[in-house]
């Protein structure tokens, strides 16, 4: 049987971690197995729905890069995937229902009538769970089609995924529960039931169920704080999923061959939103300093600096400095313009210092006199400089840093001298013995 996964959100609000995560894991297994993933979406309550929560699910699960096979924008063999326009198929399943005698009126609305039975389910993720029906009082039957004729989440999402032949359901430790109703369902309709993995919920870091209005929720909100879609995609990952090894950055690709329903973890994930910056920073490090420099432009570009040649070229050196796109302007603007602040505890730093302003000065005179400005002819003549003054070349080192930069600490110090050049060097090195006294 080939595999078939699907996504079935509610759009109804933004995409939410815990969709996207199980949007992920449908996503790596259907990879993982040579199979489809679909996407449907399950827009029956119609009073809650929006074309904006469906924007942003769609667009939520592209910066992912969670392709779907079927589904919006991309047809396929078991459409429609809104459930809004399946109305068709769901009356044909009725009549099934009620051709077995399975469903009966109560009051306009129209009651499932369950086997009274002990239902048992392998859930892929939990194990087995055993609800047991043959007290009707505890589990009465349930209404599948109600009054103004319209059908229950319950009875679409099981002809759905019937008729879209889901072999594997993927969802929430929130739908655990249902299950039992759905495999009645589907016993009733003569079809064979999908398998189910049901993934544990997010926490809250204190332990509290993680709501949509928590930090870090809306997936939504990622790309604006500076996040790049692969590092949360791994970041997800790992948030339920154990690759049962000390590894935790991965690729895609390697999500995909790496990825099991048995690696998903029993116990509720916590969120940590500094987990997820620290996984972040490590697939910054990862990229060509050309996709870094192209990955932050925007950030830099709205923070008002320049983002030419001098930005490519300077970007791949704060690469190791961030751990969030957004923290790329702070950490550039001095290699771009010359006007920047400069931290008052650096400065304090550099006043305790006595020989540090003719140490400045006589640095700015011989980087005049070099011959060839270079990164290496740069670090050589800082350390005859000091020499030549009788100090220690760290007594040189901070307060050239604190001119150059206006900081305590940075790239790599010759690397800074080489991009900003000679000219700028000199000057910012003027501009700044000027202030000691
Ligand atoms: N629309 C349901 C939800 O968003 C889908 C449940 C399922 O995956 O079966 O929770």
């Amino acid at each position: 049987m080939s595999v078939r996964t699907r996504f079935a959100p509610s759009p109804t609000g933004y995409l939410h971690v815990g969709g996207a995560r199980t949007a992920l894991f449908s996503y790596l297994y259907a990879r993982k197995h040579g199979g489809t993933f679909v996407l449907r979406v399950e827009d029956t309550d119609e009073a809650r729905n929006t074309q904006e929560a469906r924007d942003a699910i769609f667009a939520g699960m592209r910066w992912l890069g969670l392709d779907w096979d079927e589904g919006e924008g991309k047809g396929g063999d078991y459409g429609p995937y809104n459930q809004s326009e399946r109305r068709a198929n769901y009356d044909r399943w009725f009549e099934v229902l009620r051709d077995k005698g399975r469903v009966y009126e109560d009051g306009g609305a129209w009651r499932f009538r369950f086997e009274r039975k002990p239902v048992v389910m392998q859930d892929l993720v939990c194990g087995e769970v055993t609800i047991d029906y043959r007290d009707e009082s505890n589990t009465p039957d349930m209404v599948v089609r109600r009054s103004d004729g319209s059908y229950v989440f319950h009875f679409v999402n099981v002809v759905d995924d019937l008729e879209m032949k889901i072999s594997h359901v993927i969802r929430g430790e929130d739908h655990l529960m249902n299950t039992p109703k759905h495999l009645q369902l589907f016993e009733a309709l003569d079809a064979p039931a999908p398998h189910y993995a049901h993934i544990p919920l997010i926490q809250n870091p204190d332990g509290s169920k993680m709501s949509k209005r928590d930090t870090g929720a809306a997936v939504g909100d990622y790309p604006r704080q500076g996040f790049v879609g692969p590092a949360v995609v791994n970041f997800l990952a790992l948030l339920g999923w154990s690759p049962k090894s000390e590894e935790e950055i991965f690729t895609m690709d390697e999500l995909i061959a790496r990825f099991s329903l048995e690696g998903v973890n029993r116990a509720p994930a916590r969120f940590d939103a500094e987990k997820c910056a620290w996984v972040n920073q490590q697939h910054l490090l990862k990229m060509s300093p050309s996709f870094f420099a192209e990955s932050a432009r925007p950030f830099v570009a709205e923070a008002g600096l320049p983002t030419g040649e001098a930005y490519s070229a300077v970007a791949p050196l704060v690469r190791e400095k961030v751990r969030l796109l957004t923290e790329v302007p702070a950490a550039i603007g001095y290699l771009l313009q010359d006007d920047f602040a400069i931290d008052p505890e650096a400065m304090e730093k550099v006043r305790a210092n006595d020989a540090a302003k003719d140490l400045l000065e006589a640095l700015a005179r011989d980087f005049l006199a070099l011959p060839e400005w270079s990164v290496g002819a740069t670090k050589q003549q800082i350390g005859e400089t000091a020499k030549a003054a009788g100090a220690k070349v760290g007594q040189l080192m901070f307060p050239l840093r604190v001119a150059i930069s206006g900081r305590a600490g940075g790239p790599d110090l010759g690397d800074i001298l080489g991009v900003l050049g000679r000219q700028r060097c000199v000057s910012r090195l003027r501009s700044f013995t000027a202030t000691l006294a």
